[in-house]
């Protein structure tokens, strides 16, 4: 492909997951509150004026506005921006990712269904202690339906080999978890780990196969671990008997995205 054209895709790729970044948006205000992501159309929560067109561009309306309602003046969370640049910019670089690396583009698909679930999970977690089942059921069932339309993201031809094993693999690593769940509660005497996580785990399982979601649960806990001391130095996080684990499991799975195959190729490259 020509550089220039190969740029154009780039940008297309961001913008296209900048707008994806405003639906994740509506979904992480909405989904937790059980109201619905279609309607009523988008309004301030402060004063109920019914966000325009042009106040719903994505990453622009949030500058041109300085981050205030255009009714009331009160501030917009950040969080509206970052969630959009970060999914445009996550979704770049997953394309070139992807075409770098000379993978099937039908891995496109699990890999932006991915980052937006791990986004939703990560912010819902952050702000409310949740990961609804709306998020990982939807990254379980497109993990589902993914491997039945693109087996090649599985290096697979058969669709229902693929179909079986991102079912297996799903299976054994909610599994898995369930049992760190039910283990670690009977040990600690309280809830180490949460109902949503092991959902969490099960869809990575679904969507990229059991190498992900134990890679996603080692790396998650290996940073909730490094992060704990440095979280307990904010006023905000230090009354909290746990840690919420989502944020670190989303940033878990984004590595494997990234990095995943590498690193466990070295790994096993040092074990022999
Ligand atoms: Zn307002």
């Amino acid at each position: 492909m020509y550089p220039q054209l190969f740029t154009v895709w780039c940008v297309i790729v961001f913008v296209f997951g900048c707008c994806i970044g405003s639906f994740l948006n509506v979904c992480i205000w909405r989904v937790p509150r059980g109201m619905s992501v279609v309607s009523p159309p988008s309004h301030c929560p402060k004063c109920d004026h019914e966000i325009t067109p042009l106040e719903n561009i994505p990453l622009l309306s949030w500058i041109f506005l300085r981050g205030r309602c255009s009714a009331c003046h009160e501030p917009i969370t950040i969080r509206y921006f970052l969630v959009e640049l970060v999914t445009g910019l996550l979704f770049a670089l997953i394309f070139l990712k992807v075409t770098a690396a000379g993978e099937p583009l039908t891995l496109l698909a699990p890999f932006f269904v991915m980052t937006a679930i791990l986004i939703c999970s990560a912010f819902t977690d952050c702000e409310l202690g949740i990961i609804p089942n709306e998020f990982t059921y939807t990254g379980m069932i497109c993990g589902l339906l993914f491997a039945l339309l693109f087996p090649s993201a599985w290096h697979l031809e058969s669709r229902i080999t693929a179909f079986l094993l991102s079912l297996g693999s799903l299976a054994a690593a909610g599994g898995l978890m369930a049992l760190c769940a039910a283990a670690g509660r009977r040990i600690f005497r309280r809830e180490a780990l949460g109902w949503g996580d092991v959902k969490f785990i099960a869809a990575a399982g679904a969507m990229a196969g059991l190498p992900c979601a134990l890679f996603t649960v080692a790396a998650g806990s290996l940073a909730g671990l490094l992060a704990a001391p440095f979280l307990r130095l904010i006023p905000k996080y230090r009354k909290r008997r746990t840690l919420r684990f989502g944020p670190f499991l989303a940033f878990g799975m984004l590595l494997w995205i990234f990095f995943g195959e590498t690193l466990v190729g070295m790994y096993l490259r040092i074990l022999n």
